[in-house]
């Protein structure tokens, strides 16, 4: 089968090939010329066109390392398809260290976007037109925001078979089924029938090695189920996800300073307590009790909190125990295993 020419940014890239695109997104009043690069790897044989992309938030950098982790890969060299990494996408929020842009709007809240809307919408336009319209497949990789840490997570809509069968092949334990919000990358792939996944682990501003490491593994994992590259010759068989029935955030009754006791994975019991939160002299403290059971998959960690402030996020699950043991055995297992990284892994971020 004759192999589809593709064009990026005008430029084509031949099967076999590998270039890094500059798409010219603005010209800043600087007067400095700012692109969307793109890298784009074509293997040899017809396949999915699989697009992993990062920091729509611009402030969420994990992604960008699970990127450029997932480009030093041996695997590619065998690539069947296609794969487009865009590490930055929220370029302008990016250089700011900001979720947002500079109009002050996010950008995935912005989409489809148009050539004449907000900044939010023209760049939302410029990556939907020239990137993700080439796609059959999308990940899209966030962290929590500033503060907030998420336990390597997969948030899809459950309901559509093959955003399901690649949330299962990402491998997180926990999986979370989230309604599509409006103007979200999830939303525009769903409307144009493109299967994506959102993964979701660590904080805002900050690298967490274990994150990292589960997402590389995660795609590459979705690249093997889509028969990109070779299978796992590692004969552990694959677990099940869960998905939780639903999720809650506990929040902070009076303002003061909060010490958690639990960790991100925890498994806890309505009425345990999470932490505290005390005023400076220690003379008004209360406990911050889990308003249900169930696992902790995310976190504030920033002890100066006001009332209401969001503390504790906790997903319901019916097999909550199975859930917590698996969350242990996968932090354990992303030490082992790892084939796919070739014969020289990098040192560990710590
Ligand atoms: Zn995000």
């Amino acid at each position: 089968m004759a192999v589809e020419p593709l064009t990026i940014g005008g430029t084509e890239v031949r099967p076999g090939s590998r270039r890094t695109i500059d798409i010219p997104a603005a010209l800043l009043y600087t007067h400095a010329p700012v692109t969307l690069p793109v890298q784009v790897i074509r293997g040899r044989r017809e396949g999915p066109v699989l697009l992993v992309n990062a920091a729509i938030h611009g402030d969420e950098i994990n992604g960008v390392e699970i990127i450029r982790r997932l480009l030093q890969l041996p695997a590619l060299r065998r690539l069947r398809g296609t794969l487009l990494a865009v590490p930055i996408v929220n370029v302008f929020g990016f250089t700011d260290r900001s979720r947002y842009l500079p109009d002050r709007r996010d950008l995935n809240r912005a989409f489809p976007g148009s050539e004449r809307g907000s900044l939010a919408s023209r760049l939302a336009n410029l990556f939907r037109t020239e990137i993700l319209a080439k796609a059959t497949h999308v990940i899209d990789l966030h962290t929590g925001a500033i503060h907030r840490e998420n336990l390597p997570q997969v948030r899809a809509n459950l309901d559509d078979p093959d955003c399901e069968a690649m949330a299962q092949a990402f491998g997180t334990p926990v999986i979370i089924n989230t309604p599509l919000i409006e103007g979200s990358l999830r939303q525009v792939c769903n409307d144009e029938s493109r299967p994506v996944v959102t993964y979701e682990a660590g904080e805002a501003l900050r690298f967490d090695e274990q994150s990292i490491k589960a997402g590389v593994q995660g795609v590459v994992q979705v690249m093997r189920h889509l028969g990109m590259i070779a299978p796992s010759r590692s004969r552990r068989r694959a677990r099940e996800s869960y998905a939780a029935n639903n999720s809650t955030w506990v929040r902070a009754e009076q303002d003061g300073m909060f010490r958690a006791i639990v960790a991100l994975g925890a498994h806890v019991q309505q009425g345990q307590a999470l932490g505290f939160i005390a005023d400076p002299f220690g003379e008004k403290e209360i406990a911050v009790e889990a308003i249900t059971s169930g696992i902790v998959i995310g976190r504030n960690n920033l002890p100066l909190v006001h009332e209401g402030e969001a503390l504790f996020h906790i997903a319901r699950f019916d097999a909550v125990r199975r859930v917590a043991r698996y969350v242990k055995a996968f932090n354990r297992e992303l030490e082992e295993d790892q084939e796919w990284q070739g014969d020289d892994p990098e040192p560990p971020i710590v």
